[in-house]
């Protein structure tokens, strides 16, 4: 049987507590690490499976511990060099039936032949990537980088050109750095891979249900902010959060203003080096109020704070900020302040985009024409909203 699992980073006291601990593994030294990594590795795979590692099996090679270590790991060892990967020793060299940077091989998927690519390095266009063929890599970790190469990935399945040329394959590819969710720290067949992933991979909500209890199916941009901004996702089953348990309370006039403001958001986190997952930032509520967009939201060890005060009149809204905010001047409160900003930004530009059809517009009030609620409409949104108010006024007399 063939196995797959990559950057296990040995011997890297970084990717520990006693370190750095930048993927936020739960170990809390080496020792532990090694120890949890050898039990499930051994516990699982027999001298007669192959695994195949995709790079950064370690920091370095030399050393006689590491040596040592990966001795007592079962099973043929086939390496594809990662950046980190030293195998010059030829104590080192001679655990591995083969070394090398890339490879193509065949494995089974649900009892089908599939042909796989294996690389350290996250590659866009493989071989046969539009027949069928499984990329497997590793390198980006749990990254903001692992984050655009599966925006990417998504939206060339979204590309129909892709489709007309090749039929109807969808492109897939894993990262099976050790540390992602599905993987777990232990070596992986093909279906493990792809259906732990399934599971673990962001649950985005594809209906809601209205005042009568029936499933509405979601606008496709509901679901695209959801795929593309895990912080993003919705669970009706929550009921603490309005936004996780509603979803967006304006329409989709405004999804590049809303897209623009998450991007500028993951942007900024990347900045400080937190990649994707780690974003503590938490969406409470995103509406429509007096014309314009609100967006509350808080942050994982800071409660959403919504409370706004509107002027209707100046059409200015004044925010009760979160508390830490002001003091002190670290990294957290600085990108606190900048978020703050860019989410404010957001909310400005929806006062002059058409709420229905994202061109240019202004805040309706025509209480004088019999239409109470204000709303941000561009010329022609707005006429046909006037239309239809009239058409309901004679149906009525
Ligand atoms: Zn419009």
């Amino acid at each position: 049987m063939n196995f797959y699992i990559s950057d296990l980073h040995l011997f890297h006291k970084n990717v520990t507590r006693a370190g750095k601990d930048f993927d936020d593994r739960p170990f809390e030294d080496l020792e532990d690490m090694h120890s949890v990594i050898k039990e499930k590795w051994n516990a699982k795979v027999t001298n007669g499976d192959t695994v195949y590692i995709l790079g950064d099996m370690a920091m370095r090679g030399t050393q006689e511990e590491l040596i040592a270590f990966v001795s007592t790991l079962k099973g043929h060892k086939i390496i594809i060099r990662g950046n980190h990967d030293d195998i010059r020793d030829l104590r080192y060299k001679q655990l591995f039936d083969e070394i090398c940077d890339y490879k193509e091989i065949n494995d089974t998927l649900n009892g089908e032949n599939v042909r796989l690519v294996l690389c350290h390095y996250p590659i866009l266009m493989w071989k046969n990537q539009h027949y069928g063929s499984i990329l497997l890599y590793g390198h980006v970790h749990n990254s903001i980088e692992e984050y655009y190469f599966k925006k990417c990935l998504r939206e060339m399945n979204n590309e129909e050109f892709f489709d007309r040329r090749s039929g109807t394959k969808i492109l897939r590819a894993y990262n099976v750095g050790c540390m992602m969710p599905y993987m777990d720290y232990e070596p992986r067949t093909l279906s493990e891979i792809v259906e732990n992933y399934e599971e673990f991979t962001t649950k985005v909500v594809r209906e809601r249900k209205n005042y009568k209890g029936e499933n509405i199916p979601l606008n496709e941009w509901e679901i695209k902010i959801q795929e593309d901004f895990p912080f993003m996702e919705q669970d009706p089953s929550d009921k603490g959060n309005i936004y996780r348990k509603y979803g967006f309370e304006f329409a989709g006039g405004w999804y590049d203003i809303l897209r623009e403001c998450l991007e500028a958001i993951v942007a900024r986190y990347a900045e400080d080096g937190i990649g994707l997952a780690e974003i503590d930032f938490v969406p409470c509520q995103l509406k429509e109020k007096f014309g314009t967009l609100r967006f509350y939201y808080g942050y994982t060890d800071e409660h959403c704070v919504n409370a706004a005060l509107d002027f209707l009149n100046a059409g200015l809204t004044m925010r009760f900020k979160p508390n830490d905010e002001d003091e002190g001047d670290d990294v957290k409160t600085k990108r606190r302040k900048d978020i703050r900003t860019i989410v404010s930004t957001a909310e400005q530009k929806s006062k002059c985009t058409c709420e229905m059809c994202g061109a240019e517009g202004k805040l309706r009030n025509n209480s004088d024409i019999g239409i109470y609620r204000v709303k941000t409409l561009c010329d022609s949104c707005h006429e046909k909203r006037i239309k239809i108010m009239q058409q309901e006024k004679l149906s009525k007399i």
